[in-house]
This record gives structure tokens, sequence and C-alpha cells, in this order.
């Protein structure tokens, strides 16, 4: 199934929104971290929110998002970027909580306290760091309260994610409606009211909707038009050389304990569960490249 994002834009009434369908990508990731499927909606749901996110940057820019809550799933990491790209993972992908009036339970999973982390990558300067308490540990509370909060924009966000009883995700998508400065009160209301009847998302999916008819429902009678569609994807950008690096980082002193105590290594990337080896005579090699240190 085809992984999508659809933005509209309405400029006369002041409005953003974006829609996307993630069933595939989402699917992919929980079967690379073998997730419960409570722990399944709760990264499918970062996924989702932060495929939305990604769209929102600009060319060659990404964004990150670490929830960290008090619950065992312990974090959720994510990273898209303006490509479409996405990969993430979760701290304990076993961990899991029993439903809720007939829903996963992703703040059973996540814990209703923590914190909400949001890292932009811009390519300038120092990287953009925004901090919010989690409102609900639901996820799209969560992302909702961030961009109220840290970027003063009032948004609404719906993320569903609906997994079957084999642990097969069948259906995962979102949206994402910002209001743009001056703000009209009655498309306000208005959006408030018609996102306030919206069925859950998974519901609206699998009843054969797309992003574009959800969008559709929410700007019922608000003129919008299309900015984009975009593919998703899931991609991890790991590679050898870029573990190469991260054990050169370990310091000279680190790397010879390394050899002495372990000889062969193998370094497991989070986001995807590749696992690069290396042997003595690899690592021995590294160990020759790194200059003395600085005395
Ligand atoms: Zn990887």
């Amino acid at each position: 199934m085809k992984n999508y994002l659809v933005r509209v834009i309405g400029e006369k009434a002041g409005v953003l929104g974006l829609a996307c369908v993630t069933t595939g990508l989402v699917d992919r990731a929980c079967r690379i971290h073998g997730t419960s499927p409570a722990a399944s909606a709760a990264l499918g749901r970062a996924l989702t929110g932060g495929a939305l996110m990604g769209n929102l940057m600009k060319s060659g820019q990404q964004i990150g998002l670490k929830f960290e809550g008090n619950g065992p799933l312990g974090k959720i990491i994510v990273e898209a970027d303006y490509s479409g790209a996405l990969r993430g993972f979760v701290g304990n992908p076993g961990a899991d909580a029993p439903s809720l009036d007939g829903k996963l339970n992703v703040s059973g999973v996540l814990g209703k306290e923590g914190f909400l982390t949001v890292f932009k990558d811009t390519g300038l300067e120092e990287p953009y760091q925004g901090v919010v308490k989690l409102r609900t540990g639901e996820i799209a509370e969560d992302l909702a309260a961030y961009f109220v909060e840290s970027e003063q924009v009032p948004s609404a966000v719906g993320l569903g994610v609906f997994v079957e009883p084999d642990g097969a995700v069948s259906s995962a998508g979102g949206f994402l409606v910002q209001t743009l400065p001056p703000q009209d009160g009655d498309v306000v209301d208005q959006l408030i009211r018609r996102i306030e009847k919206l069925p859950p998302v998974t519901a609206f999916l699998r009843a054969g909707g797309t992003p574009e008819s959800l969008l559709e429902e929410i700007f019922d009678g608000i003129p919008v038009r299309t900015l984009e569609t975009k593919t998703l994807f899931w991609r991890c950008t790991c590679s050898r050389e870029r573990i190469e690096r991260v054990l050169l980082s370990l310091g000279k002193k680190e790397m010879a304990r390394l050899i002495r105590e372990q000889g062969d290594v193998a370094v497991t990337c989070e986001f995807c569960g590749t696992s690069y080896a290396f042997s003595r005579e690899a690592l021995t090699a590294l160990h020759r490249e790194m200059g003395d240190p600085i005395p």
C-alpha cells in the first residue's frame, strides 16, 4: 500500500491542512522492532506525527521527536525529513498495557507524565530544540500541545493505528490542521466542530477514506487548494562508515579496552536493527587510525 501525504492551504481562510496514510511503513517499522500491540500503536502514531511535521520543514531539513514517559515503553524516537523519509524505534518494544475501552492503551505504555522534545536541524547554527510536558501520553494531543506552547501555532492533530489480532498493522494515518494569522474566529469554530465530529482516523481509512477525502471532510465549505502530494517511506541512514565514526569517537584508550576485553564486537543500529560486525583486526586497524591523545 502506498504511503503518502497531502498538504492543502486555504489562504483566504488562513488554514493549513495535512493528512497522510502510513499503513505500510508503520507495519514495516513494527515488524523490524517486534513491537507489542500497544507499542505498535505508540510507535505508529509517533511515526505518523513525524511524517506530518517533517512536511512542514524545508528541503534538506530534518526533524526529530523524542517522547520520554514514565511508562514501561521508556521512550519513542522518530526522525523525519521533508523528503518523506522516516525512521524510529521505541525503548522497550515488548512493553504492553491492557486495552482501554477496546482501544490500544498508548498512554498506558508511554506513561502520562514525561516530556516531548522536538529537534529541528535546519542546517544552520545550533539545531533548534523545544521541550514540552506530555499532555496525555496519547501522542496526538502531545504534539498539538507542542505546537501551541512552543511555536504558538493553534493546531489540531489526529493520529491512528489499527493493529490486527495477529499483530499486523492494517491501517495507520493522521492529520494536522493549523490556523494562520490573522485568525478568523468563525473559521476556527467551524474547524473545531468538524474535527470533533470526525470518526477516528483509522475508522475513516478502513471505510475507504483517503488523505484527500479526510481533508475534504475537515475543510468542507472552506476553499483550499492542494500544495503537494508526497510519498512517505521508511529509510534508515545507518552505514558501516557511520558506525566506524562512532567507534572512532570512543577515543584511543576506550578502543584499546574494547579490543582487549571483547575482541570482536557487533554494533546494532537502534533504528533498523542492522548489525555491523567488527573483527579484532578491523578494530585494531581503527585503533591505528586514531591519533595519539593530546597530552
Ligand atoms: Zn539503521
